[in-house]
């Protein structure tokens, strides 16, 4: 039932953009967040904004201030108010204490250069990058004193037992990938992204989540997470990231990537638009269309699953 907008018995269409609040928003996490309105939208669905601000260390209200101007300059109306990961730390730990009562929780007191050097990291096709080799689970009390008494705290992981998912991904295709003991809590006591971001979307009723491609590996854990807790398991669309004529992706060097940056380089909100439109073959580059035009326009079959290759001198130079 909907909790939350018509209160009827049918799941709404909820669509999320969850940007981490670290800097201002790149061309590539704008195009992800105006093909996750344009979805949305063209469901009578709605979409939220929530701020991924887990990690004090990296994100700033001040960087949170600029995003959310930049959706709102572009025209990507949001529900609601925006939800800041960094006020429901409670939430997420009632979520682990929930997986500790099943005896799904095990503490581990690697670093990670140790994690880098354990001689039986596994590695292979279906494990994400980094993939824990399970050194901590099964330690014994003896062990986890003896680490006690030198002072590490230790993270909180999920124990998990070779288990693989397939998804089916509106832009990706299908993609099957391995689940390995995932950190639910870091060792300074801050919950891990892979709960959060699973724990949040449950709660807020996404229904389809939208992000940059770079996410794609890390699915497979959060659909083994959405099992464990019982959640229900949303669509996914992972949008291919943004690639300068050199491959690589976009960054600083290769000149304007954000808003402001393009601004000053005499490229307007209007046209930002239209180049977006133009990457998911809604629009020409000459048109100006809004994004209300764009709407009825919008079908994931447009969306190329391959990098979207963006000359940033060449747009410039078109204005
Ligand atoms: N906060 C993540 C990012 O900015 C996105 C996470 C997600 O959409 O699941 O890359």
């Amino acid at each position: 039932m909907c909790g939350w907008c018509c209160g009827a018995q049918n799941v709404c269409m909820r669509g999320r953009f969850a940007p981490s609040p670290t800097g201002p928003l790149h061309i590539g996490n704008l195009r992800t967040a105006v093909v996750a309105m344009l979805s949305a939208a063209s469901q009578q669905g709605d979409l939220i904004v929530r701020m991924e601000d887990l990690d004090p260390v990296t994100s700033s209200r001040s960087a949170e201030g600029a995003q959310l101007a930049d959706l709102a300059a572009l025209g990507i109306d949001h529900r609601g108010p925006v939800v800041r990961q960094s006020e429901r730390f409670e939430l997420y730990r009632d979520a682990i204490a929930d997986l500790d009562s099943r005896g799904l929780v095990y503490r581990c007191f690697c670093t990670r250069r140790e994690i880098r050097n354990a001689a039986s990291a596994p590695n292979g096709p279906d494990l994400p990058d980094g993939a824990y080799p399970g050194t901590c689970r099964d330690l014994s009390a003896a062990a986890v004193r003896s680490y006690e008494r030198e002072g590490r705290a230790g993270a909180l992981r999920l124990r998990t037992a070779g288990e693989s998912y397939r998804v089916d991904d509106l832009v990706a295709g299908r993609f099957t990938g391995g689940v390995d003991d995932v950190v639910l809590q870091r060792n300074d006591g801050v919950p891990a992204y892979n709960l959060a971001v699973v724990v949040d979307d449950h709660l807020q009723g996404v229904t389809e989540i939208v992000r940059g491609d770079d996410l794609l590996s890390c699915t497979p854990r959060q659909l083994h997470l959405q099992r464990l807790l019982g959640f229900r398991v949303p669509v996914y669309a992972h949008v291919p990231l943004v690639v300068g004529l050199d491959g690589a992706r976009l960054a600083k060097r290769h000149g304007a990537v954000a808003l402001a940056d393009l601004a000053a380089r005499g490229v307007g909100v209007k046209r930002v638009v239209a180049m977006i439109a133009a990457s998911i073959g809604l629009a020409e580059l000459d048109d100006r269309p809004t994004l209300a035009d764009l709407v009825p326009r919008f079908g994931w079959h447009l969306v190329p699953p391959t990098p979207w290759v963006l000359d940033i001198d060449q747009a410039c130079g078109l204005v």
